[in-house]
């Protein structure tokens, strides 16, 4: 493999309201002995540093965001280790295994759930020292890149040779791809690129016990079941990703982009869902309900903004387009300021509001959720009268984003304004209350940010006797259940 490495840091670090050498455990546990210490250290790079593990001490999970302003993190690991290759990850692997000693990845740390916390101390794994792409089949459009890459410089090298991956969360400046298939990832794009799990070509991935597998590798596959996506999902409880082989497409050659107006917001969920049921699949389809719609584009709190953009071949997105205009229109839309896609554009991976919030004292966060076409608009209104039925809730709000032939992506927003004392109560009742409310009216458990530590207590309501498959996988796979131990319900 010829790789160009990297050497980027995540570009928004968390803020700590002191130092954070100095910061305090919320979930105080034991550490590992000098004796583990000086073993983990012979197989890689490693930093016993406090104000090293206090950053990997945590993610973007919103409660941990809260408590760093009072200069708390949930759990420092022990140890942070930063291999450089999946030789080294393998030995640290075999090694903790071997001491029952708990090893958490982490990529970016930009997971809102919680996922990379090491909850049970141990060694944090930063996958960020195996930054790199490496061969690029371009007539094939496949790509290898190693797992602790992120998003801006997988896409500057795939770019340079003509092609994208197409894959842009949120986060893309401070995610990785590791962390991106670990979490089923979706990109502001996915209507025409997919989520990451329609990305992956294949993996290399490590085991609890040290060895390497491979999984995947070909365009499509009837050997079994797909193992590729046992990984995805996995939030490193059941391997460690160090490489993935992903598909690109070719650069696109136009970019259209259009906005409409609905009456309401379910009006224009019918709308998306016919334009969608049609076959066409602009790249963005983001259609606001009317408190998101006043927020961001003005009006009066009810009527809905569908922000549409694509790109590809002209003839494509052109027919793409005319699908989606002739669609809106007919379901009563008026065509709106086309200017608000690009503001949308400019706008669309600022991270610095959440922290702001945070910092004044608010519960801000957010939680998506998938479901049929034919469900959305319950689960659209049940979960907001759930969340606003919590004492000190202010606001609770919702766009779609994300759609598929059976489906849609539901990403609500809430926030509530608390006593200092009933800040972790309100915020765990607000997520009891919309996550609840959602899997009752027929929502999924999450469409992309995943489970972590935050949603691991409804796993088991949303899975029902399938979650005993999983744990007998992570007891096959991981029997000494060191792989960070306390997630996805586990
Ligand atoms: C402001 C903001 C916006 C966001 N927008 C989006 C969005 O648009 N779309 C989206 O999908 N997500 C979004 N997210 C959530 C988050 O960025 C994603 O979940 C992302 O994929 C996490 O990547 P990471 O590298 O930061 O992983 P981390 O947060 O470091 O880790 C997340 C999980 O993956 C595991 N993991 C990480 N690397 C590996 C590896 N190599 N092998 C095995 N397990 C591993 C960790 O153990 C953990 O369980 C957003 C987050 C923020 C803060």
């Amino acid at each position: 493999m010829t790789t160009e490495r990297f050497d980027t840091e995540a570009t928004a670090p968390i803020e700590f309201g002191g130092d954070p050498a100095a910061a305090t455990e919320r979930w105080p546990g034991g550490v590992l002995g000098a004796d583990d210490i000086a073993l983990i250290s012979g197989v890689c790079a490693t930093s016993l540093d406090p104000t090293d593990t206090a950053e990997h001490a945590r993610d973007w999970w919103p409660l941990a965001m809260s408590w760093a302003l009072a200069n708390q993190v949930p759990r420092r690991p022990s140890v942070v280790c930063r291999p450089r290759d999946t030789g080294e990850v393998s030995r640290l692997l075999a090694l903790c295994n071997e001491r029952g000693i708990p090893v958490t990845a982490s990529g970016g740390r930009s997971g809102v759930c919680g996922a990379a916390i090491p909850s049970h101390g141990g060694v944090a794994l930063d996958m960020c020292a195996m930054q790199g792409v490496g061969d690029i089949d371009t007539v094939s459009g496949i790509v290898e890149v190693l797992s602790g890459t992120f998003g801006p410089d997988l896409e500057r090298t795939v770019r340079a040779r003509g092609l994208t991956v197409g894959h842009y969360p949120q986060s893309f400046d401070i995610s990785t791809v590791g962390g991106w298939i670990a979490c089923r990832g979706a990109g502001q794009f996915s209507t025409r690129y997919g989520k990451i799990e329609d990305m992956v070509h294949g993996l290399e991935a490590v085991l609890a016990d040290g060895t390497v597998i491979r999984t995947g590798g070909a365009p499509a596959g009837a050997v079994g079941p797909d193992l590729d996506h046992l990984l995805l999902g996995s939030e490193g409880t059941l391997a460690v990703i160090t490489r993935a082989w992903l598909r690109a497409h070719p650069l696109p050659e136009v970019e259209r982009r259009g906005a409409y107006s609905f009456t309401d917001f379910p009006t224009g969920i019918e709308a998306c869902r016919r334009i969608i049921r049609s076959g066409a699949t602009p790249a963005v389809l983001r259609l606001y309900d009317g408190t998101e719609s006043k927020r961001s584009h003005g009006g009066d709190g009810t009527v809905s903004t569908l922000l549409v953009l694509d790109e590809g071949t002209e003839a494509l997105v052109d027919a793409t387009m005319s699908t989606v205009h002739d669609t809106a229109t007919a379901c009563g839309a008026v065509t709106a300021d086309v200017g608000l896609v690009e503001r949308w554009m400019h706008h669309r991976n600022d991270t610095s509001g959440l922290q702001a919030l945070t910092r004044k004292g608010y519960v801000i966060d957010t939680m998506e959720v998938t479901a049929p076409w034919s469900r959305l608009d319950a689960i659209d209104e049940q979960v907001k009268t759930a969340m606003l039925s919590v004492p000190h809730a202010r606001s609770a709000s919702c766009h779609l984003s994300h759609s598929y032939i059976d489906g849609a992506c539901l990403y609500f927003t809430f926030a509530a304004s608390p006593p200092p004392e009933a800040f972790d109560d309100t915020h765990r009742s607000m997520w009891d209350a919309g996550q609840r409310a959602a899997l009752a009216a027929g929502a999924n458990l999450s469409h992309h940010h995943g489970v972590g530590h935050n949603r691991a207590r409804y796993m088991a309501e949303a899975l029902g006797t399938s979650l005993g498959v999983l744990r007998a996988l992570k007891s096959a796979l991981d029997p000494r259940g060191i792989l960070n131990p306390g997630k996805l319900g586990l």
